[in-house]
């Protein structure tokens, strides 16, 4: 397997692509490559390169042998809202929904969440998501927005020409999958989930009112580490099958 970094587009000069310290290190000492060696360079953005590495000093460099069309992304953009859960849950959360495809995360204070993380967290949560995105050989490395109350998230929500479907377990709120299946399969979508005590009633007809379609993700209660992921595998696998009208 070829091994993949992420770099900044920056970093590409014509055909060539400087290296960080931080990535020399990563590639010789980790990686155990050498120079000759190849490796795929990606900017997180969309764009991957075929690289070759030339160990030059005191600069490491890598020669660009290729540009490669690799397209592993969802056809359209999921946003996970998810509420703040306690510990070292979001880690999870991060990584998996990352793998599912996400194409953009956005931690949110509610109700019931405790504390506002620190930004060591939020940069943590930001590593994360570049290893799993490499991990998963996406072309894309979601960002993961600065934490904001829920009330902030729903004043800012795009009106329009976006599905917007909230997750809330104690009710009688129609499934998921046949609200996704129901409408148009070509506008971005987001996703809210709560955190482990759940949304409060207030949060949920506040969400309502902003547009939010709340839904249910079956009859047994996830933990809120676990619904991110269900919600955006039910999504990934409606969006990776249907068919595209002619
Ligand atoms: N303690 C809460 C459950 C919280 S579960 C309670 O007892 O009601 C954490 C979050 O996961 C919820 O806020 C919701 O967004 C989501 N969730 C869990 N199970 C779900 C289900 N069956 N359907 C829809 N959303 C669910």
């Amino acid at each position: 397997m070829v091994q993949r970094i992420v770099i900044s587009l920056e970093q590409v000069n014509d055909l060539q692509i400087t290296l960080t310290a931080a990535q020399h290190h990563y590639l010789e000492r980790v990686l155990r490559l050498g120079a000759g060696d190849r490796f795929i360079a990606m900017d997180g953005q969309g764009h991957s390169w075929l690289a070759e590495l030339t160990l030059t000093t005191p600069t490491a460099h890598a020669k660009i042998l290729d540009h490669l069309d690799i397209q592993t992304e969802l056809p359209v953009a999921i946003t996970l809202v998810a509420a703040l859960p306690k510990g070292s849950g979001f880690d999870e959360v991060v990584r998996q929904c990352t793998e599912l495809g996400v194409a953009e995360i956005v931690p949110v204070l509610s109700d019931r969440t405790l504390l506002q993380p620190s930004p060591q967290k939020l940069e943590r949560w930001r590593r994360i998501a570049q290893e799993a995105a490499e991990q998963a050989e996406r072309q894309i490395v979601p960002p993961v927005r600065e934490p904001l109350s829920l009330v902030n998230h729903l004043e800012t929500l795009p009106g329009r020409e976006c599905h917007k479907f909230f997750c809330e377990a104690r009710d009688t709120y129609p499934h998921l999958l046949p609200q996704l299946t129901a409408c148009r399969l070509d506008w971005p979508i987001m996703l809210a989930v709560g955190p482990e005590g759940g949304w409060t009633e207030a949060e949920i007809q506040q969400a309502i009112a902003a547009g939010y379609q709340p839904v249910s993700l079956g009859e047994r209660i996830l933990r809120a580490v676990t619904a991110p992921l269900a919600a955006m595998a039910i999504v990934a696998a409606v969006l990776e099958t249907h068919e595209k009208p002619q």
